[in-house]
């Protein structure tokens, strides 16, 4: 928001900042710029928190250089995976982020090295081990999405619902190919669409999943859910 004008809240010069911009301050101040430029990358300078849940062994929140890859984070620093399962998929910037796979782990969690791969948010970073199930995952992500959007732009309002009604058939074994080009069609009228960035968080998920993990929906169509669905956290 403005800080010089009166373009801000109630019409007032206003600014925003989160915490961790603001426990850097003092560091800065007392180390110097020089300093905090040192750490991290020179397009993304500083530390970062990654908070990292999921199917780790020592979810946690990590302060680390900006730019640190995924694999490190998730091997030197959080344990690595339970049961010595492989990386199937990560929530680098939680759910309203496109999904990584497990080859993707040498991406640098930096906010422009992440960005062609997903989107870094505020860091926090979910991690699913290899007997995850995708499609209630983003069934979860859309069914969150549609309850939170405001309803005041049609992509949003129409969409998110569009897609968790799709996702809900899949996942019911009720589901055919046509709800997939119905996810597809719909994401793709929401993303950088609507009023704010939630039309584009709700698209991202779900098209990242359809991309990289196509395999997992078409388990689904056609036949009766699978007996047994995989947990999609460590904690369920
Ligand atoms: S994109 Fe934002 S403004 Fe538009 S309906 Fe969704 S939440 Fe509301």
């Amino acid at each position: 928001m403005p800080v010089e004008v009166g373009g801000g809240l109630f019409g007032r010069p206003t600014v925003v900042n989160n915490v961790e911009t603001l426990m850097c301050v003092p560091h800065v101040i007392n180390r110097g710029a020089a300093w905090f430029a040192g750490i991290g990358t020179p397009d993304c300078p500083g530390p970062k928190v990654y908070s990292v849940s999921g199917h780790v062994n020592r979810p946690g929140i990590y302060e680390l250089p900006m730019g640190t890859t995924l694999r490190d984070l998730i091997y030197k620093h959080a344990g690595g995976v339970q049961r010595n399962q492989k990386v199937k998929a990560v929530s680098p910037g939680a759910l309203a982020s496109p999904l990584l796979s497990g080859d993707e782990l040498d991406v640098h969690l930096d906010v422009f090295s992440a960005r062609p791969h997903s989107e870094l948010g505020a860091g926090g970073i979910i991690v699913y081990g290899e007997e995850v199930d995708i499609v209630p995952l983003v069934l979860r992500a859309s069914t969150f999405f549609a309850n939170e959007s405001c309803g005041k732009c049609v992509p949003c309002r129409e969409g998110t619902r569009w897609i968790a009604d799709a996702l809900q058939r899949i996942v019911d074994g009720k589901g055919r190919q046509r709800d997939i080009d119905i996810i597809n069609d719909v994401a793709g009228n929401m993303e950088r669409k609507t009023l704010c960035m939630l039309g584009s968080f709700a698209a991202w998920p779900v098209q990242s999943a359809l991309r990289k993990f196509r395999p997992d929906f078409e388990r689904y169509l056609g036949h009766a859910p699978p007996r047994k669905q995989l947990p999609v956290l460590a904690a369920e």
